[in-house]
């Protein structure tokens, strides 16, 4: 008999994946991991990517629920994620709960807090059940689950130096358009 690994085996290794990043040039604290409910097969996971892509929307979860419908639709299966689970390393922003809900995965499995995360990035305050709750679409969220593990990522030394480049960043590229190209 073979059984379902259980939420904090997904959770770590989902965090473990995300702790990878910190020695690329692109660290991140956002990961993302769905498995199939019933069997708990693994069907994607990917990292936030909003500035290797260029792309605000790229949050780890939406770009996992982008690449989940594309692997599904490929197996003729649609565009539902209904009967699958998603476990976050953070808890879901607005935009991203949104997105879970009209993607009808069945339940999302939060490490760190939308607080935790606030603490070192700008976040939208809205905690990721208050999106469901006021939804039509039905969908479990748990949380928060190895909490402690999933906010060493945002404490790690290599994201600590990119949080503040973050802070920066505007400032920089401000300065960067003064000297020349603007
Ligand atoms: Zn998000």
């Amino acid at each position: 008999m073979t059984t379902i690994p259980t939420d904090e085996t997904y959770l770590a290794s989902v965090i473990r994946f995300t702790m990878k990043s910190m020695t690329t040039k692109t660290p991140v604290p956002f990961g993302a991991l769905i498995v199939e409910t019933a069997t708990g097969k693994p069907l994607i996971k990917a990292l936030n990517a909003v500035a290797a892509e260029n792309d605000p929307s790229s949050h780890a979860e939406l770009r996992t629920v982008r690449k989940a419908c594309k692997k599904l639709a490929k197996k003729g299966k649609g565009r539902s994620l209904k009967g699958y689970t998603m476990y976050s390393t953070c808890e879901p922003c607005a935009m991203c709960m949104a997105n879970i809900l009209w993607s009808g995965l069945d339940r999302v499995v939060y490490g760190a807090t939308i607080d935790d995360a606030n603490r070192h990035c700008n976040q939208i305050k809205i905690p990721a059940r208050e999106v469901s709750t006021r939804s039509d679409m039905p969908c479990i969220v748990d949380g928060p689950l190895l909490r402690d593990e999933a906010y060493a990522l945002f404490t790690h030394p290599n994201m600590l130096k990119v949080f503040e480049q973050w802070k920066s960043g505007p400032r920089t590229l401000k300065k960067a358009a003064k000297k020349g190209k603007a």
